[in-house]
C-alpha cells in the first residue's frame, strides 16, 4: 500500500496544503463600513476559516463582534451589522499558527490607551513575539490573549512617544518577522507592511473612502477601486482629509512570499501587479517545459491545481480534462455504519471522472506537496478509475523547510521532501513518475531569468531554507510554548 496510508479512508483533497494565516480589511469614512467589511472578509475567507471579527468606531465609541467560525455564519444578518454602527471599521479572518483557537485570540484585538482606543488586525507571524511577550510580562504587562499579535498593542501602550502614529511606529520597529497590519483609532485607519513586504496589503478607494485589504479580491467584491500596493516597510495613515506615508525602516528591496502566488492568494487577485491566475498558468507552462511526459490527458487536482494544469496542457499540447470532480455539497457527513460504507465515503468530496481517465496515461497537476498523504489517495483513486499510467506534477519546488512567517506548516520531520529524495517520494505516493517545478523555474514563471541568489526577489525559504529575517524566538531554547494560564471552560 503506497505510503502506508489507508486509501479507503474518507479524505479531503485539500487537507495536505500549507495554510495561510489570516486576512485583514479596513475602511474609513463610509456609512456602510461594517457591511462592507463583512463582504471584504467574506472575499478573504480562504485566508482563514477559524474565526472572524469586526470592530467599528462611531464618535470615539468602539463596537466589536468576534466569533469562532465563518464570516457568513455570524456577519450576514442585518441586526449584527446594525449593531456595528460607525463610518470606520477593521476586520479579520483567522487561521491560527500562534495562540489557540479561543475567543480571546480572535481579532481585531482592542486596547484602551490614554488618548483613545485602538483596534489591531494582523496577518503574518512575529518571529520575536514570544521573546518580547516574556519581557513585557516580566515588566508587569497583563496579556489578554496568547496570540503573537497582542505584543504590538502592548508595545503601543508602553511607547513614550507622543502621537498614536508615532507610538504605532515605535512598536512595529521592535517587531521581527512577517506582518501586514491594519489598525483603527477614532480618527485614523493605519496600515503597515514589514520591511520585506512578505505578506500582502493593498490600498483601495470606494467613493472617497480609503480601504486597506490583504488582497484585491476584497476590493472587487464591493466595487472599490484598486489604488496601489502598500509598499514594503510602509506605514500608511488614512484620515478623512487625506493619506500620509512613513518609511521607518528606510528603503529596502521587497521580498514578498512566493507562496501567495502558488496557493494562498485567490486566483482572481492581483498581487505585486501580477494576476495570480496568470502566474499559476505560467508555472504550469514552465513545469511542462521542465518535465513533460508522453500522456493522453492533463488532470488538475481541484481547485488550486487548475490554472497550472491548463498551462501544462497548453505547453505540452496534451488535452486538459476535469478528471476529478468535486462535490460542492459535502455538508453534513453521512452516518457510516460499516467499513464498507465508510470506504464509499471516500468519494464524498471528490470522485474520479472515469470517462476521462480509463485506459489513459494521466498527468495529475497540483500546486504543491506537503506531507504527501493526500497525494497517495489521489493517485490511488485515479488508478482505481482505470488509468494506464499516473504521472504527478507539482507546480512548485519541493517544500523542505518549515515556515515561521504566518503559514501553518508541519514540523520539518513531517514534510515529505525533507525526509525523502525524488525517487522515494515517487514510490511513496505510488505514481509512475513525479516531478516538481525547479526553484529557477518558478522565478522564470514570475518573469525573471532565474533566482538572484545575491538578492532573491521573493521570500522562498520553504524551498530554499534561506530565512530572510532573524528567528529570535527559535534561537532561545526556552519553553515558550508553556500552556496558557487561563483556559476558557464556559
Ligand atoms: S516559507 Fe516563505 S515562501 Fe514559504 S510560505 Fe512561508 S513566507 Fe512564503
Amino acid at each position: 500500500m503506497a505510503g502506508g496510508t489507508d486509501v479507503h479512508e474518507p479524505f479531503d483533497i485539500n487537507a495536505d496544503t500549507l495554510r495561510e494565516e489570516c486576512g485583514v480589511f479596513g475602511i474609513l469614512g463610509h456609512e456602510d463600513a461594517s457591511a462592507l467589511t463583512a463582504l471584504g472578509l467574506h472575499a478573504l475567507q480562504h485566508r482563514g476559516q477559524e474565526a472572524a471579527g469586526i470592530v467599528t468606531v462611531d464618535n470615539e465609541q468602539f463596537r466589536a463582534e468576534r466569533h469562532l467560525g465563518l464570516v457568513g455564519d455570524h456577519f450576514s444578518d442585518a441586526e449584527t451589522i446594525e449593531r456595528l454602527s460607525g463610518k470606520a471599521a477593521v476586520g479579520h479572518v483567522r487561521y491560527s499558527t500562534t495562540g489557540e483557537t479561543i475567543l480571546r485570540n480572535v481579532q481585531p484585538l482592542f486596547a484602551e490607551l490614554d488618548g483613545g482606543g485602538i483596534a489591531v488586525c494582523h496577518n503574518g507571524n512575529f518571529t520575536n513575539a514570544l521573546t518580547l511577550r516574556r519581557q513585557l510580562i516580566r515588566d508587569g504587562a497583563i496579556c489578554q490573549s496568547t496570540s503573537d499579535s497582542e505584543v504590538v498593542l502592548q508595545l503601543v501602550a508602553r511607547s513614550r512617544k507622543g502621537k498614536i502614529v508615532e507610538r504605532f511606529i515605535d512598536a512595529i520597529t521592535q517587531m521581527e518577522g512577517a506582518y501586514s497590519l491594519v489598525a483603527l483609532t477614532s480618527k485614523k485607519l493605519i496600515g503597515a507592511r514589514d520591511p520585506l513586504g512578505i505578506r500582502p496589503l493593498v490600498l483601495g478607494d470606494l467613493n472617497g473612502a480609503p480601504i486597506l485589504a490583504s488582497e484585491t479580491c476584497a476590493l472587487d467584491i464591493i466595487g472599490a477601486k484598486f489604488i496601489r500596493e502598500v509598499e514594503n516597510g510602509e506605514v500608511i495613515v488614512c484620515t478623512t482629509t487625506g493619506i500620509e506615508s512613513f518609511f521607518p525602516f528606510g528603503k529596502r528591496p521587497a521580498r514578498p512570499c512566493i507562496f501567495e502566488y502558488i496557493y494562498f492568494s485567490r486566483p482572481d487577485s492581483v498581487v505585486g501587479g501580477r494576476s495570480v491566475y496568470d502566474v499559476r498558468r505560467e508555472m504550469g507552462r514552465q513545469l511542462a517545459r521542465e518535465s513533460n511526459v508522453e500522456a493522453d490527458v492533463i488532470v488538475p487536482v481541484p481547485d488550486s491545481g487548475v490554472p497550472a494544469a491548463i498551462g501544462f496542457s497548453q505547453e505540452s499540447g496534451v488535452p486538459f480534462e476535469l478528471g476529478i470532480i468535486r462535490n460542492h455539497y459535502v455538508g453534513r457527513t453521512f452516518i457510516e455504519p460499516t467499513q464498507q460504507i465508510r470506504a464509499l465515503g471516500v468519494k464524498m468530496k471528490h470522485s474520479a471522472n472515469r470517462a476521462q481517465i480509463e485506459g489513459k496515461r494521466v498527468v495529475l497537476v497540483d500546486d504543491s506537496l506537503v506531507r504527501g498523504t493526500t497525494s497517495v489517495k489521489i493517485v490511488q483513486m485515479i488508478r482505481e478509475a482505470g488509468a494506464k499510467e499516473v504521472h504527478f506534477r507539482l507546480a512548485s519546488p519541493p517544500i523542505k523547510y518549515s515556515d515561521y512567517y504566518g503559514i501553518d506548516t508541519p514540523v520539518r520531520e513531517k514534510l515529505l521532501a525533507a525526509k525523502y529524495g525524488l525517487e522515494e517520494m515517487r514510490a511513496y505516493i505510488g505514481a509512475d513518475t513525479l516531478a516538481f517545478l525547479s526553484v529557477d523555474g518558478i522565478y522564470k514563471a514570475m518573469g525573471y531569468e532565474g533566482r538572484d541568489d545575491a538578492n532573491p526577489q521573493f521570500t522562498d525559504h520553504c524551498f530554499t531554507g534561506d530565512y530572510p529575517t532573524p528567528l529570535t524566538d527559535l534561537s532561545e531554547d526556552q519553553d515558550f510554548v508553556s500552556p496558557p494560564r487561563l483556559v476558557e471552560v464556559g
